[in-house]
């Protein structure tokens, strides 16, 4: 045991013995207050009168005032060094007391005039008193020194002196009093042996305190960006929701726009870089007015409790965009980010943390689809597209696929020869409960719930099927989600399904949208590679709206770009969209790729594109996604056209148009 732990240890017992002693001092007051009160009354008359008023009359109001002050004092939490002072005070009060009482009891026998008197005081004076004296102060090795070594000499001498008792009653006595004596050493031995163990506990519980306290900070801490985790997030949006902070506070997520593509783009290094930034701008901005988690890759969460203010919402929203918009300065390398946040004020439902975690999460999403760069507040509308998504999501996972679904497809037409070059597959789904649904509302549901892990293979068999009546120079066109390209299981049944399809993959293009390659742009791009090897071409759809930059999009297996239906559907009247959709043009002819431009409605537009050198062209100007039956008469019409115009503007000529063919719209 070192200096301190001993100084430690010591003032622990001092404060151990101070307690317990407190507790039994004015009862040991009392006890002798009563004693010398009996005593002094028994033996008034009897001896001197001075005897029993004089040194009662000094002794008693000591120990009263004492008693007095211990009643008061006795259930105080004092320090170390006070409790060593008023022990130390107490052994030497106890030392003036007993010498003092000795001096009344050796008077007292003194002057008693007979031998029945003197037998009394010496038993119930010295051997009550002192025994409880010993008793009383086990606690106080000093005290107790003091006292039984004054009290048995004294005792001894006192009854061989005046020939009053035998030896052996001396020794019977003195036996008595030295056991006392030996038994309170042993009982102060194991008292202070107590507390040394009490002291070792107590340290060696701190040290496991302390352990498991950091042990809790570290797994409520991203070691990243060292802010709190999922765990605590959930635990404080919990305790808000069951406390009367209710109906007062807003869950805020945020999610980074375009990090997964600078993550790919320069590394995770770079990726983590940026994190720990974000975090640094995070503490510094709104560390007095959120506390933000991060909930896991680039998404971040908070709890916002000074306003549910609508404006108060997007103002704070407005405020964390602007501390990411804030270029990133990382050595040589410049980045530019934007988030999206989502908000969801909880008013008196729900009491559930994690269902209001899913409101915010649900106007994020909506955040993201709606421009990015900007803040959502979940809606009443929101509620009740969350009901009907749980409606088809419930509805879907019992449906008979096989039966239910069907596709219907699209004509990608090749303007310049007036040719049908493919027909994109459109899932369709008539569902016996919902009936018709559009697949802009089943289809997410079937990704976020992996239910499309069960459709792919369904459309794909279908697909191949109708595919394999049409004549040998059309392609087929087939969506496939992230979570097919992401996964090699996934990706492998497909594979399957292509072999035993009646035609040959060379003539199928899979087409994935930006957002499914970054999302795992690893594993994606070595799934499509294994397709590839088959013969499959691979398109990337709705290129323009994810946030791929096209270095990066270099460097992946493609053959075909989409370019979306946004950049078409004001390419009259946008100059910017005119420049957007020429370059893109311009890209894939350095690269090599085809360029196809979808979701053409009219003739300005078609007329536009057919200026721009586009001439792979899908859209409703062609014709609406056509069933199966119709399939066949399309491309009658489309010979029959050709044949009989071939000199003129095919497209226009062509009268390609199946009024009525298809269908729901987006
Ligand atoms: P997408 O792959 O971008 O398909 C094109 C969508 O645009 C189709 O909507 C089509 O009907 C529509 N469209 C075509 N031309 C025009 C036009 O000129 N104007 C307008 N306004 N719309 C046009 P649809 O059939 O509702 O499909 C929606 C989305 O659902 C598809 O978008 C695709 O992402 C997804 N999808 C459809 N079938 C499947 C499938 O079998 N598997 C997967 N994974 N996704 C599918
Ligand atoms: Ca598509
Ligand atoms: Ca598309």
């Amino acid at each position: 045991m070192d200096d301190v732990q001993g100084r430690e240890l010591r003032g622990h017992v001092a404060q151990a013995q101070y307690r317990a002693f407190a507790e039994k001092m004015p009862a040991f007051y009392f006890t002798l207050i009563v004693g010398v009160s009996i005593v002094s009354l028994y033996y008034h008359g009897s001896v001197p009168t001075w005897l029993t008023t004089v040194f009662p009359g000094l002794l008693l109001p000591v120990c009263t005032i004492r008693g007095i002050w211990w009643l008061r004092h006795r259930d105080d939490e004092v320090p170390a060094e006070v409790a060593t002072r008023q022990l130390s005070r107490t052994t030497a009060l106890s030392l003036i007391l007993a010498v003092g009482f000795c001096i009344w009891d050796i008077m007292l026998f003194k002057y008693s005039s007979h031998s029945a008197a003197r037998q009394h005081v010496l038993l119930v004076w010295s051997c009550a008193t002192s025994t409880y004296c010993i008793v009383s102060l086990l606690h106080l090795r000093g005290s107790m020194i003091v006292v039984s070594v004054l009290t048995a000499p004294f005792f001894a001498s006192i009854v061989l002196w005046n020939g009053e008792g035998s030896l052996g009653m001396v020794a019977v006595m003195a036996t008595f009093v030295i056991s006392m004596a030996l038994a309170s050493r042993d009982y102060y031995r194991e008292f202070t042996r107590m507390q040394e163990l009490t002291i070792s506990l107590t340290a060696q519980q701190r040290r496991v305190k302390a352990l498991s306290d950091e042990n809790l900070r570290i797994a409520n801490m991203d070691m990243l960006t060292e802010l709190p985790t999922r765990r605590p997030f959930f635990a404080d949006l919990q305790s808000a929701c069951a406390s009367d902070e209710a109906g007062r506070f807003v869950v805020g997520v945020i999610d980074l726009d375009g990090f997964k593509s600078v993550n790919d783009a320069h590394g995770h290094l770079v990726g983590d870089s940026i994190l720990r930034e974000v975090s640094n701008r995070f503490s510094r901005e709104l560390a007095r007015t959120v506390t933000i988690y991060r909930l896991g890759g680039d998404e971040f969460g908070f709890l916002y409790k000074e306003s549910t203010a609508e404006d108060a919402l997007h103002a704070l929203g407005q405020k964390i965009i602007d501390t990411i918009r804030e270029p990133f300065q990382l050595r040589e390398l410049r980045l530019c980010l934007d988030c999206s946040i989502g908000f969801a004020v909880h008013v008196a439902e729900p009491d559930n943390g994690d269902e209001l975690y899913e409101q915010a999460d649900y106007a994020l999403y909506h955040a993201k689809r709606t421009g990015r760069g900007m803040s959502v507040i979940f809606t009443h509308e929101h509620a009740r597209q969350l009901r009907e998504q749980g409606m088809v999501e419930n509805t879907l996972r019992s449906a008979d696929l096989e039966a239910e679904l069907y596709p219907v497809f699209q004509p990608i037409v090749d303007t310049a020869r007036g040719r049908t070059v493919a027909f994109e597959c459109l899932a369709r789904w008539k569902s016996p409960v919902l009936g018709e649904v559009s697949p802009a509302a089943f289809i997410p549901v079937a990704e976020r719930s992996g239910i499309i892990a069960r459709l792919t293979p369904v459309m794909l068999r279908k697909a191949l099927a109708v595919a394999a009546t049409w004549p040998e120079n059309i392609r087929l066109s087939f969506n496939l989600s992230a979570l097919d390209i992401c996964s090699a299981d996934r990706t492998l049944e497909v594979a399957g399904i292509l072999e035993k399809g009646s035609i040959h993959p060379s003539r199928i293009d899979m087409e994935l949208t930006e957002t499914a390659l970054t999302d795992n742009i690893d594993a994606a791009h070595s799934n499509m590679e294994l397709l590839r090897s088959m013969g499959v071409s691979i398109s990337l759809d709705d290129f323009g709206t994810g946030y791929s930059t096209l270095s990066h999009m270099h460097h992946l297996p493609l053959d075909k770009i989409k370019v979306d239906r946004s950049f078409v559907t004001q390419i009259e009247t946008n100059p910017t969209s005119q420049k957007i959709v020429r370059s893109i043009k311009a890209l894939c002819g350095d690269v090599g790729w085809t360029c196809v431009v979808e979701g053409v409605e009219n003739q300005e537009q078609l007329d536009l594109l057919q200026e721009l050198d586009c001439h792979v062209i899908q859209g409703y100007v062609i014709a609406r996604p056509l069933a199966v039956c119709d399939i066949g008469n399309f491309l009658a019409a489309e010979e029959r056209q050709c044949k009989s115009a071939r000199d003129e503007s095919p497209v226009m000529q062509a009268g390609l148009r199946l009024a009525g063919a298809d269908v729901p719209r987006r």
